[in-house]
């Protein structure tokens, strides 16, 4: 063992979310041996997200739901949505390898299921685990629409399966993982490579230290995912037993290190900086989410990219009812097409209706909706819908007086419900391009103007999470500079780096990209390992 050196391994990654816990799975299968640091218990946000998995192009899951889809559909939808994320070439191998992903996660336990959701939701409840999760419906005629949400198998918000089986694969494929140790360094050589890690480790500490750490980790998460000002002072006495506690280790990495350590939602300072327009949303992630990975890099002379990318949610379904009112901005103008995803709804709100938005519905529509709540929604969704037709709704007996009543202009609303009225009537797509199978005439009073403004409030939050990170090379996950040459030795993958949903994020697609860039830094890594052995 080198002088200085704690611990060696081939392979150090950090953080064990779902991009970690790919990359270390990739690794171990390729002969590595590999060390997973993690600074509280592992899962990250994976754990508590929705588990599902933006795939298609024909996956197993798809074909057991009677659903034909190709990965040409698959590549065209999504070069409309993600734009220049990523290079076309990157984003083509993501749609043809989208099959085998699927499949290479439910070898790995993650369980999937063909039962196809037949209405349009942001989130299928325990009958469904396949579902429209992004804008499929509303994208132009050149893709073919195809329900690419796989959704893992399991009660409620099902990530903590997912990250649950993955972690178990991880562990029996030898991989080791040493739990409440942060990562706060790299280590070069003198040739610039990337050789290992000097971190923090509570390993040791006493056991009352750990204890409290755990505990005040969890409570962080849930309930503060929620509650952010409580998430925020759990993480004050969290980073002091750190602080205080931790010991210093050193490891040596000769494979290589891989950045795996979620974004930087949950760091005030950085969303201020990187994205001001966003200091209103919910932060979608733990405490891990600090943009620590990503100033790993940075301290190397790493570039960055997209840093001011945010998805920022704002759902109107389910129930699906919701999809045949009309949303408008003060001014009573069109907000956008209200069968897109949450994120593109949450997007225009806050950026071409300046945050303030209502939904227009009639007697019929309201009712319909009412009635799809018990069947459509988990319990979270309930809350949240049930306010929303409630506490957060006005009617009126006329178009002009709901109008008045919300502060919308109501001249300019009568014309927009009116444009609406027509497509309906015509069978076509409506002025704001929603499909005509969403379009139906609003006629019956009462009128009600829903409040769907972006602002923080408890029952109605507008979750967010940011898709910049560490600019890497395409091809193997390595870690780029500014001059784009490859830090060697150094890798990034899920939300610490730019990868496919770094532009535009629809339901699935950050873990799909979390197995994509987790799995291909594994892989390299591992390969470089296996060189290095072979040359010392
Ligand atoms: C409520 C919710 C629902 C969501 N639903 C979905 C969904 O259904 N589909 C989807 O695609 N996306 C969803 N997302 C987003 C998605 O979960 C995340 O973007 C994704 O899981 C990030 O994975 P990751 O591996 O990059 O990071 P994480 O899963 O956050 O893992 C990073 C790990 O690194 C650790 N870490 C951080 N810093 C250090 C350090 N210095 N040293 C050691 N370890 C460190 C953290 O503790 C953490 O365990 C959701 C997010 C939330 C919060």
């Amino acid at each position: 063992m080198a002088e200085g050196w704690d611990e060696r391994t081939d392979v150090v990654i950090v953080g064990f979310g779902a991009a970690g816990a790919c990359a270390a799975i990739e690794a171990a299968e390729a002969g590595a041996d590999v060390l997973v640091l993690e600074r509280f218990g592992g899962g990250g946000a994976t754990a508590v997200s929705g588990g599902v998995v933006y795939a298609g192009g024909g996956t197993d899951v798809q074909r057991a739901a009677g659903v034909e889809d190709t990965p040409e559909a698959m590549y065209d939808y999504l070069s409309q949505e993600v734009g220049d994320a990523v290079s076309p070439a990157t984003l083509r191998r993501f749609c043809t390898g989208s099959a085998e992903q699927i499949a290479w996660l439910a070898e790995r336990g993650v369980p999937f299921e063909g039962s196809l959701c037949p209405y349009k939701t942001s989130y299928p409840t325990n009958r469904h685990y396949l579902y429209y999760s992004g804008s499929e419906i509303s994208s132009s005629d050149r893709a073919k629409p195809a329900p690419r949400g796989h959704r893992t198998r399991g009660k409620g918000t099902s990530g903590a399966v997912l990250f649950a089986r993955l972690a178990a694969t991880a562990r029996a494929r030898g991989v080791r993982v040493r739990t409440q140790t942060s990562a706060s360094r790299l280590v070069t050589g003198p040739d610039g490579q990337v050789t290992g890690v000097e971190c923090r480790t509570l390993t040791g500490a006493p056991w009352w230290v750990r204890t409290a750490h755990r505990v005040l980790h969890r409570l962080s998460v849930k309930p503060g995912l929620y509650l952010p000002p409580l998430s925020r002072a759990l993480r004050r006495p969290v980073t002091r037993l750190e602080a205080r506690y931790g010991r210093r280790l050193l490891v040596a990495a000769p494979g290589g290190v891989v950045l795996a350590a979620g974004g930087f939602v949950t760091n005030r300072r950085l969303v201020r900086e990187h994205a001001p327009a966003y200091r209103i949303g919910l932060p979608l992630g733990t405490t891990g989410d600090d943009g620590t990975g990503i100033r790993l890099g940075t301290d190397l002379g790493a570039a960055t990219g997209k840093l001011g990318q945010v998805s920022l949610w704002r759902f109107l379904t389910p129930p699906a009812a919701m999809l045949h009112g009309v949303l408008v901005d003060r001014d009573g103008r069109r907000v956008c097409d209200e069968a897109r995803y949450g994120a593109a709804i949450g997007d225009a709100v806050l950026h071409r209706a300046g945050g303030q938005a209502w939904l227009l519905v009639d007697r019929a529509v309201l009712a319909e909706a009412r009635r799809q709540v018990r069947g459509q929604t988990l319990w979270f969704q309930r809350i949240q819908v049930r306010s929303l037709l409630s506490h957060d709704r006005v009617s009126a007996p006329t178009i002009a007086g709901v109008a008045a009543r919300a502060g919308v202009d109501a001249e300019a609303l009568l014309a927009t419900v009116a444009a609406h009225n027509a497509a309906a009537e015509a069978g076509e797509p409506d002025p704001a391009g929603k499909p005509a199978e969403f379009v139906r005439a609003l006629t019956e009073a009462p009128y009600s103007l829903i409040d769907c403004s972006v602002r923080p409030r408890l029952a109605q939050p507008a979750p967010m999470l940011t898709l910049g990170g560490l600019l890497v090379d395409e091809e193997t996950g390595e870690v780029r500079r500014g001059d784009g040459t490859s830090l060697p030795g150094l890798y990034a993958a899920g939300r610490t780096a730019v990868g496919i949903c770094s532009n535009s994020y629809v339901s699935g697609l950050s873990i799909a990209d979390c197995v994509f860039s987790g799995r291909r830094a594994g892989r390299h890594a591992a390969t470089r390992t296996s060189l290095w052995k072979v040359t010392g």
